[in-house]
This record gives C-alpha cells, structure tokens and sequence, in this order.
C-alpha cells in the first residue's frame, strides 16, 4: 500500500520549529517510502485562522526544501464534505443534535466538581435525530461500554475506556464542524496511512479512532513525537529564543543546518549526527524517533551551522551572503570579489549574519579604526614600514598580486629592516582591516586587490602623520 503522510498546520502564526520538524518527520518518511506527502491547512477556526500565516507556513516549508504532492487543502473549503459526514451520522443513530444552552451545561459542570466527580455531558439530548428548529450543536455518541486502543507507533499501546470519554461536539450551534471531527473525515478520504504529530495530540487520538470506526474507515497508524522543550524542560517558546523557522533564515542560518539539526531532535541513527537530505531518506524511519522530549539546544544547532557553511560552495554562499551585506547598506558587487571574500572568512563565521559582519571591512570605503588596535599599530614608528610596503607592492605586476608574490614582498620587507613578521603585519592588518585580528594578511591584501589595499595603507600613513 502506498504510504501517505499529511502535515496539517493550523495558520495562526509562523512556522514554529516544533511544527516543522512534524512536517520533516512526514515528508521524510514519505520520500522514504516512496509515497505522498500531503499539506492540509486547519482553517476551521476562522477567528484566529490568517491568510499571512499560511503564507509564512508555506513560505518556511519552501526553505526548508520540502515539497508537498498535494494540496494544500483548505478546510474552510471542505465543509460541505463534513456535513455530509454528518449527516450520515444522525441518519445512522451516531450522532444527535444537543440543544442544551452553555449556561444549563455550564450549572451542570459546576455541579459535577463541586460533588468531586470528573465533569462530562450526561447525555441528555441523545436520541435527537431530528433537526431542531432551534441552533443546535451535534454531537457524536460515544460508546458507553468497552475501551478503545491507540497502537502508537512511537508511545507504545494505550487504553482507554470508552467511558472516560465524552459525546463530544462536532458541530457547533454556528454551524461550524470541529476540529476533532474534520480532521477525521480529511485524514480518511485523503487516505491518509501514518499520522505523525505532536503528542499535545495523544489524548484527541482515542475520540478520532472512535470516529472512524463509526464511519467504517480503516484507522491510519499513528506517531505521536513527543514536544520540543527549552533548556529548563518546559515547553520550547519565545522565552528560549527564536521558535519560527524564518528567525533562522534571518538570523543567518543555512536551511540544511536547521533541517539537519531538527531530525536530530528526536530521532537517532545510532551516534551519526550529520546527515545529508539523500541519506535520510534512506535511514530515516519511525522506531527510532524517541519515546522523551527533546531539549532544544542553540550551541549545537550553530555547530551544525558553521558545518553547513564550511561545507557550501564559496558561490553558494556568497548568493547567501549578499542580502545580508546589503541589509548593511553595502553593494558586494562593487567591492572585492565575494567569492574570494567569502574563501578567507568560511571557518571562522559561524552564521551568514556573522560572515557579513566580519566582511564588512572589504566593502566599507571609509574604514572604521578600532580604537585599540589604532593606538597599539598605528604608531609613527609604523609609518615606515608602511611606506615600504607601499612602495614594494605597487611594483608587484598584477600577474604576481597573489599570495605567494604577496608573502615575498613581506619577507623583502621584514629582512631588509630585520623586523619580524609581525611587526609588519599587525600594522597592515590595521591599516586594511581596521582590526587587530582577521583573516591571513596575504589574503586581505589578495582579495581586496592592489588599488584598494594601497589606498588603505596610504591613508593609515597619513593618518599616523596627522596624529604625531
Ligand atoms: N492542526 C493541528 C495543529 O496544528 C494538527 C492536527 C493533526 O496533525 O492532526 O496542531
């Protein structure tokens, strides 16, 4: 039988991570199986429901490079399909119309507690099979007797007994069908195999097993991966930092990382913690998925992050650079090379954000002096071995302004007025950087190229003048 699985986000904001691993647990076990993976958007509560969050949900499911093979499918639009659920229902004796008001269930509620009993509807509007004139809200009639069995593929075997469970509302007096009940009726027409979600889904799951059962529907196996929790084991949110998918990409983290990071989080293939997309849709499977929450952890998702980068074509990233350098205000394509930039930068960024930060002193036309570094290097004693190096490179050809021909004038320098290397180098580092530290100076100089580093360390010259 061929495998199908659904993610099915209700659009009342972004696409949280927790969300997002769900959908990369479906998709990839589709993908492993060679099925269908299905995007649903839970719309029904139309009061919190916004055509801007289905956007963003699509838009972070587009980053994260999972595709969907059909929909998405709008709830909103499949209510004549519920009704005619529903309908059926009442016809068969299965469901009623309830016209008790909120304020008589409410009295009765309070009553129940105030007595120590566990509140439930006691029933007294089964039977109704006719429709009242009155609104009324419809409710399915759970079995009295016996008990109903969840086989979860990830929690093992749960029971339990029909009794605990209500006639629960799957219509409203507004005429709204409810969650409950829609989200059986898609699950079993669109033929749904595994229904892999949150585990704040478990206790929903005996009451929808009881739905298709009552419809005669073949029940989809189920997976309930428990929540995502924050460093102090309560359930990840805003607390614990950035929770949406796009914070990520805004913050400068490659699609890969995070996908990779997410899968990680709950599911194991014995020790391996880097995993191309290709080779996860070969391992990935259901029995490994752990029975614990997983506790979200920033440093290892930046590790992930600065593995990603390191392992990226210089083009790749360099594209992925660009709208953050220019968020800043600079245009890469008017400043050295960002291919080459991006060469000289790669293992120490541990974001896209960061590599644009320590980029920034390649395409800033007026260089900003640490302070520290400033007063430290750029003393009048540096003034000339600057000029020397001036001098040295503006006789180097442009065949040669490479960093062997580079290192060469350096070593003329350092030789002829017995310096040592550093000596030379903090000073120019300064000069071309504005800092005391960053990349190899052979580089720098390589990629920012001879008009720019001679102008650089012109200025730094006459600045150390202005100063003495
Ligand atoms: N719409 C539900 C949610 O966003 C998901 C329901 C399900 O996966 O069955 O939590």
């Amino acid at each position: 039988m061929e495998v199908r699985t659904r993610f099915a986000p209700s659009p009342t904001g972004y696409l949280h991570v927790g969300g997002a691993r769900t959908a990369i647990f479906n998709w990839l076990f589709a993908r492993r199986f060679k099925g269908k993976f299905i995007l649903r958007i839970e719309d029904t509560d139309q009061e919190r429901s916004t055509d801007e969050s289905t956007n963003a949900i699509l838009e972070g499911m587009r980053w994260l490079g999972m595709d969907w093979d059909e929909g998405p499918f709008f709830q909103a639009k499949r209510v004549d399909i519920y009704n005619e659920h529903l309908e059926r229902l009442i016809k068969e004796g299965k469901a009623f119309y309830c016209t008790c008001s909120p304020d008589e269930l409410e009295a009765k509620r309070q009553k129940a507690l105030s007595e120590g009993k566990k509140p439930k509807y006691d029933g007294k509007c089964r039977g109704n099979t006719k429709r009242p004139d009155v609104p009324a809200a419809v409710r399915f009639l759970s079995p009295n007797e016996g008990f109903t069995v969840v086989d979860d593929i990830v929690k093992g075997r749960v029971v339990v007994e029909n009794s605990e469970l209500d006639d629960l509302v799957i219509r409203r007096s507004d005429g709204w069908p409810t969650y409950n009940f829609c989200v059986v009726i898609d699950d079993a027409t669109m033929k749904m195999t595994h229904v892999i979600r949150g585990d704040d889904h478990l206790n929903n799951t005996p009451r929808q097993i009881q739905m298709y059962e009552a419809f005669g529907y073949p029940v989809p196996k189920f997976g309930h991966v428990p929540m995502i929790l924050g460093s102090d084991k309560t359930r990840l949110s805003k607390r614990h930092g950035a929770t949406s998918v796009m914070a990520y990409r805004e913050m400068g983290y490659l699609p890969e990382a995070l996908f990779n990071y997410l899968v990680r989080l709950g599911w194991s293939h014995g020790d391996q913690e880097i995993f191309s997309r290709d080779q996860l849709i070969e391992v990935f499977d259901l029995e490994n998925v752990g029975k614990s929450a997983g506790v979200f952890n920033p440093e290892k998702l930046l590790w992930l992050n600065a593995h990603y980068i390191k392992e990226s074509a210089n083009r790749k990233i360099g594209s992925l650079v660009t709208p953050f350098l220019e968020a800043k205000g600079f245009e890469p394509s008017r400043g050295p090379d960002l291919e080459k930039v991006v060469t000289t930068l790669r293992e120490r960024a541990k974001t896209l954000l960061e590599m644009a930060d320590f980029a920034e002193f390649y395409y800033r036309e007026d260089l900003i002096y640490d302070e520290n570094a400033s007063a430290k290097f750029l003393k009048p004693e540096s003034a000339s071995v600057l000029e020397a190096l001036v001098a040295r490179l503006q006789d180097i050809s442009d065949a040669e302004f490479n960093h062997d021909g580079i290192e060469k004038a350096f070593r003329d320098i350092t030789e002829e007025k017995g310096l040592k290397l550093k000596d030379l180098a903090q000073p120019v580092r300064v000069a071309l950087t504005g800092s005391a530290i960053s990349p190899g100076i052979f580089e720098v100089i390589e990629v920012l190229g001879k008009g720019r580093s001679l102008k650089r360390l012109q200025k730094a010259v006459d600045l150390i003048s202005s100063k003495s």
